[in-house]
């Protein structure tokens, strides 16, 4: 593939929109992003890297932590994740709190925030907080090769602050006994992991296992088991962008999740990882320029796992 001619046609296929959409304020350190931003880049398998634009450039990952607390939790305790939160779409926004009562207290999927708080719960009763995140900072360090991934703190006080309502999440589920931690606890190594800062060279090369079978090309580690990665791949074509994630379906075709930073990272099984990160969001939540890049990317080169 001509990676050079596939760059510069998503660019000119997004050039007319840059700037489009909102940028998220209801966490008030996010709000001072700048909507003309885009970076992308593409990890392949053999290791070749291919980055466009902004993709240097580190945004808060949010949601996309997301996808790594729970390839832990599956790693650490397997199909009992699934005693705790469900693996349905929700078709809910991502902070819904509707199902919440008629289900029981148990969450849709892990990639909504009440499911991701049970997760984060899991977790923090397994390891503690602190090992918790030093894990996942290891993990992600490790994974991307790269020493600088770091919570940014001011994301996290500033969510914190701003955090009732998933301070309402998580105490629901208290109150029907899916919560083992005290709230506070639980919510502050939640909030610290939804503001790691990485970019989109990191984050892609970061989840490049989950398009081979668990196991990262480069390494060689095994990450997952090949099954328990078939399963994420699963949960996050069906669950990974909320009440938009039957759209990004249908016009990308690959598993992905986004984050309210404008980030979306997407798996191309056997080809690779790809990361793009554009800080407009569409209505739920989804960045508007990155998901339109991702249908560019997969016209041209033929990844949409519906081909
Ligand atoms: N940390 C954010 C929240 O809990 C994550 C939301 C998102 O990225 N969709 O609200």
């Amino acid at each position: 593939m001509d990676w050079s001619a596939v760059t510069a046609e998503v660019m000119t296929k997004i050039a007319p929109y840059r700037g489009q959409g909102r940028v998220a304020d209801y966490i008030p350190a996010l709000a001072a992003a700048d909507p003309m931003k885009f970076g992308m880049c593409v990890v392949l398998g053999n290791g070749e890297i291919h980055c466009i634009a902004d993709a240097d450039e580190q945004f808060s990952i949010q949601s996309i932590s997301k996808v790594f607390t729970m390839s832990m939790a599956l790693r650490r305790v397997g199909d009992e994740l699934w005693k705790r939160v469900g693996r349905e779409p929700s078709g809910s926004p991502f902070n819904s709190i509707v199902q919440l009562e008629s289900e029981r207290g148990i969450p849709r999927n892990p990639l909504i925030n009440a499911g991701a708080i049970v997760v984060t719960d899991l977790l923090v009763e397994q390891v503690g907080p602190d090992a918790m995140l030093a894990e996942l900072l290891d993990r992600l360090r490790t994974l991307a090769g790269d020493d600088s991934i770091m919570i940014d703190e001011v994301v996290a006080v500033s969510e914190e602050k701003a955090g009732a309502r998933n301070r309402a999440l998580a105490n629901f589920m208290q109150s029907y006994g899916n919560l083992c931690n005290p709230v506070s606890q639980t919510l502050k190594a939640y909030f610290s992991h939804c503001a790691i800062a990485m970019n989109c060279r990191q984050l892609a090369r970061a989840a490049l296992f989950l398009a081979f079978d668990g196991r990262d090309p480069i390494s060689g580690q095994q990450m997952v088991s090949s099954e328990f990665c078939r399963r994420i791949n699963a949960v996050m074509m069906s669950c990974g962008h909320y009440d938009n994630s039957g759209d990004f379906t249908y016009r990308i075709g690959l598993p992905g999740k986004s984050g309210v930073g404008g980030g979306i990272l997407v798996i191309a099984p056997r080809h690779g990882s790809v990361a793009v990160w554009s800080p407009g969001l569409n209505a739920a939540g989804t960045s508007l320029v990155g998901s339109l890049a991702l249908e560019a990317l997969v016209k041209i080169t033929g990844w949409s796992v519906f081909v």
